[in-house]
């Protein structure tokens, strides 16, 4: 580490009840003109505009004998300072930068600080040097007196330089680029740790759960199974030399951001294994997929990367396709190494991915929007969903994972299960990820043609770049597994194995219980029976045959004795005005997935080793 950073940051959580961080930032070698300095404006991993710099408060600028300096914003995420005297230039006086963040978002991609903890992303928190982008950095990090009363300790992966037994004191980063790569949580947080493939990982978790009921024996293993799978499936040189969960919990918190060494999670506090269970919950199952996908990420998107990702620019919008390979194939493997960890039998697996692809063949939006432009128009789209989603949009993420599957099975059936997407995914670390070479625009798709060794552009036109659905059917039964799909049992229902025979009318419509104890209309499906007698997202509806409509599951019990071509009085508020409107009842949509192995295969079958 270079002593002699030219970049010094200093922060501490100083009011718990203001949520505010106190941040210095000293620059050795300001700008003779007056520096610039500014604040990203979205976070690698999330990709939405988020004006992190409409929380920085009260910047103030002087030299470092105390001379104050004007500062002033120059856009919404940019402010100038007003340069040294040509005297304080030559003399080599640094410049010093005061502000206070406001700390108030709980949830991956921000910060947030009150008595309980503190967390933040460098995003957030650092502003940027401009035009020193690329110089080493220093970062102080300072308990506060509140910090120091609560015995805080520090859990980061930022490298360290002089730190104390609690994570206090002195780190470093390369350059700016890599200082917003660690976030950093602060706080009496639990921490566990284990060693997968002889390398150090922890698992920190912060907010209120019951700790001692906590089944630590069993996280661990588990954690160890899916790290030590994901690393032996892209082979040694490792990419990494210690890795770190920092997980949130909550009530009913869900999320992840992944970056070079570590991941902030938000899970609920029910999620986590407790002592009294005999099996793993469903909950249980989702946040190791979860930790499973975002460990997936140490190679998928941070180190093999997209070229336009490369850039050091955060303040406009980076624009790519490449995202149904990023999320979509990292969605796929997050469930699949729980399998072949041995977490999931055959069975609950092919139960879950029924599940993930349901979520596909519930939108009609899939016929609307490939998955390459979901991908390029995320900015807008995915990441700011309307009501309409479900009929105008489709996921990279859950449609991207099918294309994953598709490719999985199509690759194994053509080399006769010589080869794999696990190959393709070697190849990828091996060419582009170690090296740091960022893949262009349609390189991916090529690169999956090379390495199986046939050619894929009719596959991509069609399933990435258009929008049919994939030819299930057939892949899976190359495969040994039937692929079906049947009407949903409930509401609730999202697809897989049901002991059901007969199959309730459907609405087509999402619907929420109010406080009033009517029924608010979410979504209205395109084609639904809801969507032909006009109703719409927003409109409340009060009763059905002039019986009150209070909850989802009295909706669903009532609907039970009506078949299709009844029909139904609708009375439903659109604002404050009552209305009126019949419902001719429509079957069911036949579009939950049901895998099953065929009866004629041998259950340990290729795909699923
Ligand atoms: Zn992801």
């Amino acid at each position: 580490m270079n002593t002699l950073a030219k970049i010094h940051y200093q922060i501490s959580p100083e009011d718990p009840k203001g949520h505010l961080f106190q941040v210095t930032l000293k620059i050795a070698q300001p700008d003779a003109v007056g520096q610039l300095l500014s604040l990203p404006n979205w976070i690698p991993g999330s990709y939405m505009i988020r004006d992190f710099a409409k929380h920085i408060i009260m910047p103030t600028a002087q030299t470092a004998k105390g001379r104050p300096l004007d500062i002033i914003p120059t856009s919404k995420s940019t402010w100038q300072v007003e340069p040294l005297s040509p005297q304080e230039h030559a003399a080599g006086e640094e410049l010093s930068v005061q502000y206070q963040v406001y700390a108030w978002d709980l949830s991956v991609r921000g910060s947030h600080f009150d008595e309980s903890h503190a967390f933040f992303n460098g995003t957030s928190v650092f502003m940027a040097v401009v035009g020193q982008e690329h110089e080493t950095c220093q970062i102080n990090l300072v308990a506060s007196q509140h910090a120091q009363m609560q015995e805080w300790r520090v859990a980061t992966t930022l490298p360290k330089k002089q730190v104390g037994k609690k994570g206090w004191g002195h780190y470093w980063a390369d350059n700016y680029r890599d200082l917003i790569e660690y976030p950093v949580e602060m706080g009496s947080f639990l921490e566990l740790s284990f060693e997968a493939h002889k390398i150090p990982h922890r698992i920190v978790f912060t907010g209120q759960f019951e700790r001692q009921k906590l089944n630590t024996k069993q996280l661990l293993q588990d954690l160890k199974a899916i790290c030590e799978q994901e690393l032996s499936l892209f082979e040694k040189p490792y990419p990494i030399d210690e890795y770190l969960f920092q997980v949130m919990l909550t009530a009913d918190g869900y999320g992840g951001l992944e970056h070079l060494n570590s991941t902030a999670l938000m899970a609920s506090r029910n999620d986590l294994p407790y002592l009294h269970e005999t099996e793993r919950s469903d909950g249980y199952l989702q946040f190791l997929e979860l930790c499973s996908h975002e460990y997936f990420h140490t190679w998928n998107v941070k180190r093999i990367q997209p070229k336009v990702y490369q850039t050091t620019d955060l303040s406009e919008p980076v624009y790519t396709n490449q995202l149904w390979w990023f999320e979509g194939i990292t969605s796929f493997y997050d469930g699949l190494i729980l399998q072949r960890a041995g977490i999931l039998t055959q069975e609950q697996y092919l139960n879950r991915l029924a599940k993930e692809m349901t979520r596909v063949y519930r939108m009609p939006g899939r016929f609307k929007q490939s998955v390459a432009e979901s991908s390029f128009l995320t900015w807008t789209k995915f990441y700011q969903q309307d009501e309409n989603a479900p009929n105008a949009i489709i996921s990279y993420y859950t449609k991207g994972s099918l294309i994953a599957l598709g490719l999985d099975l199509l690759i194994r059936a053509q080399t006769e299960g010589e080869k794999s997407l696990d190959d393709v995914l070697l190849y990828l670390w091996q060419n582009h990820g170690q090296t740091g070479k960022g893949l262009k625009e349609g390189e991916i798709e090529a690169i999956c043609s090379k390495v199986s060794g046939f050619g894929l552009k009719s596959f991509f036109d069609a399933y990435l770049y258009g929008t049919e659905d994939l030819p299930f059917e057939e892949l899976f039964s190359a495969a040994g597994i039937q692929f079906s799909l049947r009407p949903a049992t409930s509401l609730k229902d999202m697809g897989g194995t049901t002991d059901a025979t007969q199959y309730p009318v459907s609405l087509g419509i999402n619907v929420v219980a109010t406080e009033h104890q009517t029924l608010k209309v979410s979504h209205v499906w395109e084609g639904s029976c809801a969507y032909e007698a006009g109703l719409a997202s927003g409109d409340e509806i009060v009763a059905l045959n002039l019986y009150k409509m209070s909850t989802p599951a009295q909706l669903e019990e009532f609907l039970k004795r009506y078949q299709v071509g009844d029909v139904l009085e609708c009375h439903y508020f659109r604002r404050d005005e009552l209305k009126q409107t019949p419902l001719l009842l429509q079957a069911a949509p036949e579009d939950r997935v049901v895998l099953t192995v065929m009866p004629s295969v041998d259950k340990e079958f290729a795909w699923l080793i």
